[in-house]
């Protein structure tokens, strides 16, 4: 990991742009995005803005009406999650299995 892996362009990286925080982007992206809603995980990203492509992690988005979906603070725009981020939000997230 680090400067290694950057300079032999592996890893690609999306990074919170309220809290800095950094995702790697799994080399294997998933085709078909899953939309996980969950308790809120400053860990994790929440999705992309449209309008001014920031990443933010679910800590730093805001959320929008009725905790469905996240918005983007500045532009007040719902996040769409992208293909990289669902890929990041699968490989953190396990299948809820009951004790
Ligand atoms: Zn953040
Ligand atoms: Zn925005």
């Amino acid at each position: 990991m680090g400067i290694f892996d950057r300079l032999l362009g592996r890893g690609k990286e999306i990074r919170c742009a309220v809290c800095g925080r950094v995702w790697k982007v799994p080399a294997k992206i998933d085709k078909e995005p899953k939309v996980i809603i969950s308790v809120p995980r400053p860990d994790l990203p929440s999705g992309q803005c449209p309008i001014c492509n920031s990443v933010y992690c679910q800590g730093c988005a805001t959320l929008g009406k009725g905790g469905f979906f996240y918005m983007c603070p500045k532009c007040n725009e719902q996040l769409i999650l992208t293909h990289e981020i669902s890929s990041i939000l699968s490989k953190h997230t396990r299948p809820y299995t009951p004790k």
